[in-house]
């Protein structure tokens, strides 16, 4: 997959833009606060259907305009497409290739990329959230059905919650209705669990090669997913079966704590290193390496369930590799499309990388055939 051009207008510090990019490794090179990130946020927007940093897209609407329109021009292994997504008022359109389509999940699994940015080092260091929302974004983007899933999921959950708080609270809560609404959670989980035990066990071999690689075979990498279901089971049938009997028989506990205690809303991914939990034992260097294995692995997947590698927008983070974990990845992603942002530029002209300089919301590409 290859992006050609990026559009935008009214979004963040861009009044209007339009970059275009090389097959290859493209740096967006500036001072601070000059747009780089906007750029990638306004690429990544196409893959992950929203925002990586922001909390609603009313945040992305340039100050004192009155919406924003970005559009990504691309090419696949299917040919050229366009994808565009505008937001003026409460008007919301997303299209492709000039044709509507009806919500984010359409346009989710079309065009693909791994974002690397330095927040991402919280997969290690932080909760079991951000380990979740690392495989239902990467989920996501092969299988978009994923995504409804998970909000079918979401829904019945919250209601179950209600339900839960009232009786903890000591209000009416209907016994018939927490039962239905565990029957319900169970049918979406078992869809979950399939889809995140599948995509471990994909990524499992690609990040322990990696890291490997990246430490000279000093370290060793390894994930392991975490949920209620017992390890082995395959059949989604008898997964929603082990749900099913999860739900049900902890009611009267959830009761007290007001909450659903078990589900795919708890599940973790563990990443040991060197067989240790890397959350608790791993170094700075070496959370920054499980991440950047990690990152790789993501693209590594998406060509062997989608066919192709995705683009690669890597955030600040190239400058905070030593050099030999820095050239792994710009050999390990030759021959990828690449786009990183930087305020050095000096190492990235040696290779040949188109270079785009930006100010202040503008766009200008350096870079002479
Ligand atoms: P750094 O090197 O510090 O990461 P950057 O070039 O990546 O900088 P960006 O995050 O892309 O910087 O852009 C930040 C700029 O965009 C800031 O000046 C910020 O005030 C501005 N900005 C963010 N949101 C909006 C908005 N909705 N309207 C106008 N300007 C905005
Ligand atoms: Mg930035």
């Amino acid at each position: 997959m290859i992006i050609k051009k990026f559009s935008a207008a009214g979004f963040r510090n861009i009044e209007k833009c339009s970059i275009e990019f090389s097959e290859g490794l493209n740096l967006l090179h500036g001072m601070n606060a000059q747009g780089k990130t906007n750029a990638l946020e306004g690429i990544y927007v196409f893959a992950r259907g929203r925002s990586f940093r922001a909390r609603e897209d009313k945040e992305l609407v340039r100050f004192g305009s009155d919406g924003f329109n970005l559009k990504i021009e691309y090419s696949d292994k299917n040919g050229e497409q366009s994808l565009e997504y505008s937001l003026y008022g409460r008007e919301r359109l997303r299209k492709k290739n000039g044709y509507r389509l009806k919500g984010v999940s359409e346009m989710l699994g079309s065009f693909r990329a791994v974002l690397f940015y330095p927040d991402n080092l919280e997969i290690v260091k932080g909760g079991p959230d951000e380990r979740r929302d690392f495989l239902n974004i990467a989920i996501s983007q092969c299988y978009p059905e994923y995504v409804k899933y998970y909000s079918s999921y979401k829904k019945a959950l919250e209601n179950r919650n209600c339900l839960l708080k009232a009786a903890q609270k000591g209000l009416f809560a209907d016994e018939n209705e927490i039962y239905s609404w565990s029957y319900v959670m169970a049918e979406y989980a078992s869809f979950i669990y399939i889809m995140r035990d599948e995509y471990v066990e994909r990524i499992k071999p690609h990040s322990s090669r990696i890291m490997s690689e990246i430490s000279s075979g000093k370290e060793k990498m390894d994930i392991e997913y975490s949920s209620d279901i017992p390890a082995g089971i395959k059949d989604r049938t008898k997964v929603k079966e082990e749900y099913v009997r999860v739900f049900t028989s902890s009611i009267d506990r959830e009761k007290s704590a007001g909450v659903s205690l078990y589900g795919p809303h708890r599940d973790d991914l563990l990443i040991k290193i060197n067989g240790n939990n890397s959350r608790i034992y791993a170094s700075q260097g070496q959370q920054r390496s499980l991440v950047l294995a990690l990152k790789l692995s993501e693209g590594e997947v998406i060509k062997d369930i989608c066919g192709e590698y995705p683009i690669y927008l890597f955030d600040d983070v190239l400058s905070e590799l030593d050099a030999g974990r820095r050239e792994y990845v710009l050999k390990g992603l030759e021959g990828k499309q690449i786009i990183i942002t930087s305020c050095e530029s000096e190492e990235y002209e040696n290779l040949g990388a188109r270079i785009i300089e930006v100010t202040e919301g503008d766009y200008v590409s350096a870079y002479r055939q």
